[in-house]
Order: structure tokens, then sequence, then C-alpha cells
């Protein structure tokens, strides 16, 4: 809905993403001042169509718009980005079916990286329903990889630096561009860096360059793994999304061979 720069170019990534995996996706684009009203029934053809399996909204959305009311018009079963109460509902239960993309990619990397999480103390910065709290919750669960004690982090909390020194898994989802440097970092420590942002580069075609929230140059040398920004985080959520609308398409396929 309209176009945000930066969800043009998310949204350009996905596509891409399911062609490559053999995945048939319709790119639906709407009008910045279409009505709430209007999306919500758009969404409601999506929900009801049986050749749907997963339906995302890129966001933001405008602000005239409910976000909540339009995450929670979409099905559940169809909510590959995982943002549905349910689904965030079956994550805080220990029971996830599927989990918000970001964060799904962020537990995907720490397996197929073999860190080790039980006994480890992670440091998350950020609480959003959408990163923060989700990580947080999925690091401290009793499952691998988890089993972490997990400090999560906020715009109120004093001294960030006296908790990001102490982690061993530090997860940093501020949406501040290189809030955390060298001096906030535990030497050895696995830094995740979640952030994105543009910044002004004239030196690029594009005039921009992307940063995380960590200064990566400075922390690198001292990290024992670092994810970098662009290249880290970002292709992760995707692949998680394709995951997930996998498993969307799987359920249903289930659901509908059960009933016959
Ligand atoms: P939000 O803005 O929703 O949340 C940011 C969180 O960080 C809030 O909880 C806020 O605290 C906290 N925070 C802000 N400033 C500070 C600070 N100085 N010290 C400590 N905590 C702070 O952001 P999102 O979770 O949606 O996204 C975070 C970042 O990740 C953004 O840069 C976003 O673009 C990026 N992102 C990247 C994705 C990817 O695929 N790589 C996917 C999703 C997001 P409070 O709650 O108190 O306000």
């Amino acid at each position: 809905v309209g176009n945000d720069p930066a969800s043009e170019t998310y949204v350009g990534h996905k596509v891409r993403a399911c062609k490559v995996a053999g995945f048939e996706s319709t790119l639906l684009r709407y009008d910045a001042n279409i009505t709430e009203a209007d999306l919500l029934k758009r969404i409601g053809v999506l929900a009801q169509s049986e050749s749907v399996d997963g339906i995302l909204v890129q966001l933001p959305l405008p602000a005239h718009i409910n976000e909540n009311r339009v995450l929670e018009a979409i099905p559940f079963e169809k909510d590959v980005d995982g943002f549905h109460p349910t689904n965030a509902g079956l994550v805080m239960q220990g029971r996830p079916h599927l989990v918000a993309a970001t964060p799904a990619g962020i537990m995907e990397l720490l397996r197929h990286y073999n860190v080790e999480t039980a006994g480890k103390h992670a440091v998350v910065v950020g609480r959003s329903n959408i990163v923060g709290t989700p990580v947080s919750v999925l690091l401290s669960r009793n499952a691998a990889p988890g089993n972490c004690t997990v400090t999560l982090c906020h715009s109120r909390t004093p001294h960030l630096s006296n908790f990001t020194r102490q982690a061993d898994i530090l997860v940093v989802a501020a949406g501040k561009p290189h809030l955390v440097g060298a001096s906030d970092v535990k030497p050895g420590a696995v830094v995740i860096d979640v952030g994105i942002h543009r910044m002004e580069d004239a030196s690029r075609k594009q005039g921009f360059r992307l940063v995380g929230d960590v200064k990566f140059d400075e922390v690198a040398p001292l990290a024992s793994a670092i994810t970098p920004v662009p290249g880290g985080v970002g292709p992760m959520t995707i692949a998680a999304l394709l995951q997930n609308t996998y498993k969307a398409y799987q359920t249903r396929q289930s659901l509908h061979n059960d009933s016959k």
C-alpha cells in the first residue's frame, strides 16, 4: 500500500525469492489513500481463496489504516509473516506454528552455524512484536537452539552498555544506526545485527548505502561471529518467509486430505 521506498525494495526481494523457489506469487499494489474497509475487503477475498496459501501485507501501512485490524484479517493459517496474535501466542506457549520471519531466520542462523546457546546469556536490544520480543522468547525456550538466559533491553534501559557487554549472544534490533560499537561488546560474543538503515553516500550509484544497528567494522574483529548488513538477517528473513509459506501450504494440504 503506497510507495514507501524501503518497502519497494523488500517486496522486490520477496517476489524474486518466490520465483527462485518456484512459488507462484502475486504482487497487489494499492494506492496510499485506499480506505481501511476496502483493504480489509480485498484481504477477505484472498483469505477465502482456495488457491492462496500465504498472505503478506508489507508494513508500514499509511497512518489512517489500523495495522492490527489488517494483520488480524489474515487467517492465521495463511499468515506467513507470523504476525497474527494466534501465531504470536503459539510462540509464547512453546508450540510454534508460523513464527515471525525475522526471529525464525535468526534462530535458523544459530542452528546452521552450530552456535552453542544452552546456558549462554543472550541480550536482545529492542522489544517490538515482530523482532525483539519473539526472538527473546525463542532464545529462552527449552529447545535447541534456545535455553539461554535472556535479558531484554529497550529505550528505557539505563546504561545499555552494561547489559550488552555481558552478552554471549547479542541481538540488536533497536532501529538506531550504529548504536552498538566495540566498547559495547564482550570479546568472543556472537552478534546478530537486525537493523537496516539507508545512510547517504554520494560515492554510491543509488546515493546511499545500507548500515545496521552495529558498527560492523569495529565490532567484527572482536566478535566470534557477526552478521553483516546487508546480507545477514535480511536474506534469512526472506528464507524464513518462504519456509513459512511452504509450511502453510503443507498444513492446508493435509487438512484438505483429512476432510476427503
Ligand atoms: P521498532 O522501532 O518497532 O522497535 C525498536 C525497539 O528498539 C523498541 O523496543 C525500542 O524501545 C528499542 N530501542 C530504540 N532505541 C533504543 C536505544 N537507544 N536503546 C535501547 N533500545 C532502543 O523496530 P523493529 O523491531 O520493527 O525493527 C528494528 C530494526 O530492524 C529496524 O532498523 C528495522 O528496519 C530492522 N528490521 C530488519 C528486518 C530484516 O529483515 N533484516 C526485519 C524487521 C526489522 P521502546 O519499546 O522503549 O520504544
